[in-house]
């Protein structure tokens, strides 16, 4: 006989997670499987039927889904999806999943899940109420949880951290817009620095065994991107008064090569008298799947908050 259980899925570029777990946060079965979006959802109907059928003595009641985004939260819509072929703009993957798979869910943004992950069984766990997260990995996500509740905004679209201005003048970033933080201090920020004032194509990883083995242009790269960091989290700190900032991502893989001159800008940039924590994840990659399952969770109760911006946010 099949159990009960709650399905949590987190798309990446290149790969899908999925798991299935129960309501105390334990994954019964977990998988990641090479996927590539672009060929649409009925290859990722697929991989996810595939997926159960492959552990079928769990039976889902709900899904949670993590995708970077811009997505809504409240509808599911995806908005110029940067990786995705313009055929996704404004499709509801929410209601993609909930006809295909004939249970009810709830799509959300990576990092808002990452958050909410953490929340639930990492630094939430141990007592911090209200954090920002900060994800560097290829592009840069940020989530944001206060007293213990995930702030999504009135439209879906809060804590966006990666498009935070730090320079007019500054590099491009993938959004169209200049110096982005994201135009730093994310894999993408970091190849196209690597590109322009060292001359190679070389992707973080590169990047970072470079700077280890003490090439000074690699070391100042990183540097400029713990500096664009520590603007962006201090002017969010001015804003919001967190407990902590919550670093996870690939890019935080190199936090040693940009933490000393992050904490350096940031702390100095303080209004308040009180230093939040710097803080690693204490899930790493496995945060945004807890977080989507945790989203299941609670769509199957219908606890999650319909958009307060009431028909604006449904367009
Ligand atoms: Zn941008």
């Amino acid at each position: 006989m099949s159990r009960p259980g709650y399905l949590a899925l987190d798309i990446g570029g290149t790969k899908v997670a999925m798991g299935l777990g129960n309501s105390q946060g334990k994954f019964l079965a977990q998988e990641t499987c090479p996927f590539r979006f672009p060929r649409g959802p009925q290859e990722l109907l697929r991989t996810i039927r595939e997926f159960l059928n492959r552990h079928s003595k769990h039976r889902p009641r709900a899904f949670g889904l993590g995708i970077c985004g811009p997505v809504s939260p409240y509808t599911g819509f995806l908005y110029n999806p940067p990786n995705l072929p313009k055929s996704w703009h404004r499709r509801s993957l929410r209601a993609i999943l909930q006809e295909g798979l004939r249970i009810p869910g709830r799509v959300d943004n990576d990092v808002n899940l990452a958050a909410w992950g953490e929340a639930w069984k990492g630094w939430g766990a141990q007592g911090i109420k209200s954090f920002m997260m900060v994800c560097p990995g290829t592009g840069l996500g940020g989530g944001l949880v206060l007293e213990s509740q995930l702030i999504r905004g009135s439209h879906g679209f809060a804590a966006e951290i990666g498009h935070a201005l730090v320079d007019p003048r500054g590099p491009k970033c993938g959004c169209g817009l200049k110096g982005c933080v994201e135009a730093y201090a994310s894999g993408t920020g970091l190849a196209k620095l690597a590109r322009r004032y060292i001359g190679q194509k070389l992707d973080g990883v590169e990047l970072h065994r470079l700077a280890l083995r003490g090439h000074r242009t690699a070391k100042k790269i990183f540097r400029e991107a713990g500096k664009a960091l520590a603007i962006t989290c201090a002017n969010a700190m001015n804003l919001l008064d967190v407990e902590a900032f919550i670093f996870g991502g690939s890019v935080t893989k190199s936090f040693s090569l940009w933490g000393p001159e992050f904490k350096r800008q940031f702390f100095a940039r303080l209004i308040s008298p009180v230093r939040p924590k710097i803080l690693i994840s204490k899930l790493g990659t496995q945060a945004g799947l807890l977080g989507a399952l945790r989203l299941a969770i609670e769509s199957s109760r219908s606890k999650v908050p319909a958009c307060p911006a009431g028909r604006q946010g449904h367009e």
